[in-house]
């Protein structure tokens, strides 16, 4: 999608610091992290969230928690949350799929 932040990180149109890349995905760490390891991981292809997910491309988002599991290896954590929020009052603020990789802190539950 063209007018896509997403699209264009994927695509190397915008720069990002990246964790993990295949053709089929890309990992890099948040901009704004919200806690001491905070990447997000991306199909490369343009899903706007969890709510487009079909049988289609669910492969996809297989592969993705894939990629989840052998990169929290690679940087030795064992305890991670994986969060993905869908629209608006969720607070997705950008609407291409994206699950958050965060670590390096008590987490708290329920989520605010
Ligand atoms: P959401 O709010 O949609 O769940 O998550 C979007 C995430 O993308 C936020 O955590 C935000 O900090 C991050 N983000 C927004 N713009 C950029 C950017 O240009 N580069 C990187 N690396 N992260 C970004
Ligand atoms: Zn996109």
């Amino acid at each position: 999608m063209s007018n896509c932040l997403f699209c264009k990180i994927a695509a190397g149109e915008i720069p990002s610091s990246k964790v993990f890349e295949d053709d089929q995905c890309l990992a890099f760490f948040d901009i704004d992290p919200q806690a001491p390891t905070h990447f997000l991981v991306i199909p490369k292809e343009h899903i706007g969230s969890v709510a487009e997910v079909n049988a289609d491309n669910a492969g996809l988002v297989a592969h993705i928690f894939q990629v989840i599991a052998q990169e929290t290896k690679r940087l030795g954590l064992d305890s991670y949350r994986v969060v993905s929020n869908i629209g608006e009052q969720a607070g997705q603020s950008v609407p291409h799929l994206h699950f958050h990789v965060l670590a390096g802190r008590d987490m708290t539950w329920p989520p605010g």
